[in-house]
């Protein structure tokens, strides 16, 4: 095995590498990569408990790939759900007539529609509308919420021209549900919901059946709609991605949240009751559950004693857009506290939680001006700081370091999932492509983040890369659960 591994070469899709085989220039993206000596305490033990050297990741992803194992034996064996997702099928290209797609999963709501055109023609049409959600549904009642939904959904079902969309008599307008919170699947257009993650926290609905709550909504707004599918956006992600490309075999969500699925050969899930264990299923792994082998620090700790669900889904904690920034935030404050930041004050702004966002990261790492002018700007305008140059600096080093360890725990979790789809089926050792579908904004925007994955793909395995390519994939997780509404329709 040769150890010049392979850097990312960009494709024109943003975001999408494949590897080749030999090393080329590596481009640091901005000046935060420098290696200034920092000489202050609670970065340097920040960064000293962040770190995840090569041997470390190993173990990770070895940690992740047990989960996945002891989640595929018995329900709750291990961090990981491993949900059954009930879709075997994934979209054949083949799919037909009008489809809706709705996706609920963290800060905005999205509807779509499809109008499918068979093998030849296609997405014949399609449109779309992203509305956000009002922070207090995320905290109210279920009535309040599914009816915010149903009434956005009425209003554009009503908007639509039918020049360009057709429902064919007879037929209800079905909606493949994109409800992307773990749910205990029960069919392929069922399930309840086991716990709310990401801020949500809507009351009395954890158990129920979340497409009997929006079902209920939609009558009660006199709309003629049907779920057909419910499913993940990791599911979406693959389907929408496998609508184009064969070799797609994973999804992963980098967002507001994370999550992975993947295809997995259904003798290997001793769990599945059913009697044929021929063929694939899709399983939905609820990675953000992991908690094990990861880098904790104090700082992770007390965000986590902070947060809605103590204890669980460390791993989502550590490498999802919801957290980054607060992680930042708080060590932050603890340098200030102790007198490495900011003078004798500590900001208002900056002891309020989740005031620093992970967009202010990447605005601040994106920063190339000598005197890190945007960093400057950032903090004053979101902390109410005014930052000297080495004070800019610093901050930039805090921002570098989660991103470092969150980007590359992402990666060990994709190296995870490889494995063990290589484990099942020898597709890369036959001389198989596998496709990653990649979605989500923190993906999509985060250039170092998307860095520090790639750099932990390459050390974890290898010359095995130039049989795999991560796709950035945007937005074909609305198209993918109009493809399963299609593919499930009940007509
Ligand atoms: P969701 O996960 O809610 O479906 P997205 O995929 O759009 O939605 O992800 C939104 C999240 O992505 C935000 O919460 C934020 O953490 C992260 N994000 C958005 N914009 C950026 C950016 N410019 N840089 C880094 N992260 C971003
Ligand atoms: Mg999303």
């Amino acid at each position: 095995m040769s150890l010049m591994f392979s850097s990312p070469v960009v494709t024109p899709t943003i975001g999408s590498f494949t590897f080749s085989s030999r090393r080329s220039n590596y481009i640091v993206m901005s000046a935060v990569r420098s290696n200034s000596a920092s000489t202050c305490p609670v970065l340097t033990k920040f960064q000293k408990d962040c770190a995840t050297p090569t041997p470390y990741l190993r173990n990770v992803a070895n940690a992740i790939a047990d989960d996945m194992r002891a989640g595929l034996a018995v329900e709750g064996g291990g961090d990981l759900d491993m949900i059954l997702t009930y879709v075997d099928a994934l979209p054949s290209g083949n799919e037909e007539g009008l489809f809706y797609a709705l996706d609920l999963g963290g800060t905005n709501f999205r509807v779509r529609s499809v109008q499918l055109g068979g093998k030849k023609k296609r997405v014949v049409a399609t449109e779309s509308e992203q509305i956000s959600i009002p922070q207090k549904l995320m905290i109210g009642t279920s009535e309040e919420l599914f009816g915010f939904i149903a009434a956005k959904l009425a209003s554009f079902v009503a908007k639509e021209k039918p020049s360009r969309f057709r429902l064919e008599e007879g037929r209800k307008r079905e909606i493949g549900f994109t409800f992307s919170f773990p749910v205990k699947q029960t069919s392929i257009d069922s399930g309840t919901l086991i716990k709310w993650t990401k801020g949500f926290k809507v009351s009395g609905m954890e158990g129920k059946n979340v497409v009997a709550c929006l079902n209920k909504a939609m009558e009660a707004h006199g709309l003629d709609m049907r779920v057909s599918a419910l499913v993940n956006d990791g599911v979406g992600t693959l389907a929408g991605a496998r609508y184009s490309e064969e070799d797609v075999m994973i999804g992963v969500i980098l967002g507001t949240g994370t999550n992975a699925c993947y295809v997995e050969q259904k003798h290997a899930i001793p769990k599945l009751q059913s009697k044929s264990s021929s063929g694939t299923t899709i399983i939905n792994t609820e990675w953000g559950g992991f908690s094990k082998v990861l880098p904790k620090t104090i700082f992770d700790q007390e965000m986590d004693a902070k947060s809605p669900n103590p204890g669980e889904h460390l791993y989502e904690k550590m490498i999802s857009g919801m957290y980054l920034g607060e992680i930042v935030r708080r060590v932050l404050l603890q340098m200030c506290e102790t007198s490495d930041l900011f003078g004798q004050f500590v900001p208002v702004k900056l002891s309020t939680p989740f005031e620093l966002r992970t967009e202010h990261l990447c605005e601040m790492q994106a920063d190339t001006t000598d005197d890190l002018q945007t960093v400057g700007s950032v903090l004053y305008n979101i902390l109410e700081v005014e930052a000297n140059l080495q004070e800019r600096r610093r901050v930039v080093e805090v921002c570098d370091t989660v991103v470092k360890r969150g980007g590359r725990l992402a990666g060990a979790g994709i190296v995870a999932i490889l494995e063990k789809i290589e484990k099942e089926t020898k597709r890369m050792g036959s001389g198989k492509r596998t496709v990653v579908a990649m979605d989500g904004a923190l993906y999509e925007k985060y250039p170092q983040y998307r860095e520090y994955m790639q750099d932990a793909l390459v050390e974890l395995l290898g010359d095995k890369l130039s049989h795999i390519a991560i796709k950035h994939t945007k937005d074909v997780s609305g198209l993918g659960a109009a493809l399963l509404a299609a593919t499930n329709s009940i007509y």
